[in-house]
């Protein structure tokens, strides 16, 4: 698919990985080979989990990432193609692997995880630069720091500098953030842990989550959302204005993996869509999105596309 005919509405600058995926009784100790019941490949990386979210809302997205020229980045490609995605500026290189995280988990639900970023850090300034037809035409632009945190950077400088509207996901995030991220977050959008590592504060509960959020925005952005799992969402949207609880629906969560990366695409989609909306409005349909990711197994697999949503969200 190609934008130079269309506009792209939703361009995401992020990560693939493919998930490898055991399941065991319990982990392995050092230098054991124990067998698994059950095995599965997925699609992961948060810059791609968030554009497959978007996409599947109805958005028209773009995706700008770096694959290894190998199996698991021609089966990425077609899942981008797979969902509508443009990938005039997916790019596969021979001197990396794609991305992939080996991951091992036991019947208690405990993991043990090994990422090999490989090609996602290869995504560099150059690659951002042949990306400039689809960002500054976009509607919103969506970065994390999966890929280098100067490749992120150039790509929200880029949008700003467009008038384009940016989220930026500080995951996994950094204890020495760049003060630049925050100027250039129209949205400044973490999970709990991530907005702790960030202020050095605890956040246990959701005023901690308010608290931190004003925090976070005096920092420089134009407005934070700070999620909070079964509890929904804090947001702030101005100086002075008080942090607004947005809570979510009661469900049964079978598996929350990638609910974060669920909540943003689907952000993403509402900045898109209803550029006048208020934000705790996108923020409370955004949890209710998610919520249905959680609901059942998998990643990307678990996002709910747009027919299977209530039409009230739309
Ligand atoms: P992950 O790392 O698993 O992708 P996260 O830690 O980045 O997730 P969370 O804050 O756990 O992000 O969840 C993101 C959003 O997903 C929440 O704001 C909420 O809307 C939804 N969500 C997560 N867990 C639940 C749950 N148990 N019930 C309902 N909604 C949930």
């Amino acid at each position: 698919m190609s934008v130079m005919g269309g506009q792209v509405d939703v361009v995401i600058v992020g990560s693939c990985m493919t998930d490898l995926v055991s399941q065991v009784q319990r982990l392995p100790k050092v230098g054991e080979t124990i067998h698994g019941h059950k095995f599965f490949i997925g699609f992961g990386g948060k810059g791609a989990n968030q554009c497959v979210q978007a996409a599947r809302m109805g958005a028209k997205t773009a995706m700008v990432c770096k694959l290894g020229n190998d199996f698991f980045g021609d089966k990425y490609v077609q899942n981008f193609k797979d969902h509508g995605i443009s990938t005039d500026y997916v790019e596969q290189t021979a001197e990396a692997v794609t991305g992939a995280a080996s991951i091992i988990v036991n019947d208690a639900g405990e993991n043990a995880i090994v990422i090999v970023a490989g090609a996602n850090l290869l995504l560099g300034n150059e690659e951002i630069q042949r990306a400039k037809p689809a960002v500054s035409q976009a509607k919103v632009l969506v970065c994390q720091l999966e890929i280098s945190p100067d490749a992120s950077l150039k790509a929200l400088h880029m949008a700003k500098e467009s008038y384009v509207r940016t989220i930026f996901n500080p995951a996994p995030a950094i204890a020495d953030l760049h003060s630049d991220f925050y100027k250039a977050s129209d949205v400044f959008c973490c999970n709990e842990s991530e907005a702790e590592l960030l202020t050095g504060q605890t956040v246990a509960t959701v005023e901690d989550a308010g608290k931190v959020g004003v925090e976070l925005l005096g920092r420089g952005c134009g407005s934070v959302i700070i999620t909070l799992g079964a509890q929904g969402c804090v947001v702030i949207t101005a100086q002075g204005s008080s942090p607004k609880h947005v809570p979510t629906s009661k469900v049964t969560a079978v598996d929350t993996t990638g609910a974060g990366d669920s909540f943003i695409g689907a952000l993403a989609f509402y900045i898109a869509h209803y550029p006048t909306m208020p934000l705790e409005e996108m923020a409370r349909r955004a949890n209710l999105v998610a919520a249905v990711s959680v609901q059942t197994e998998g990643t990307q697999s678990s996002y709910p596309c747009k027919k299977d949503l209530p039409s009230a969200l739309f």
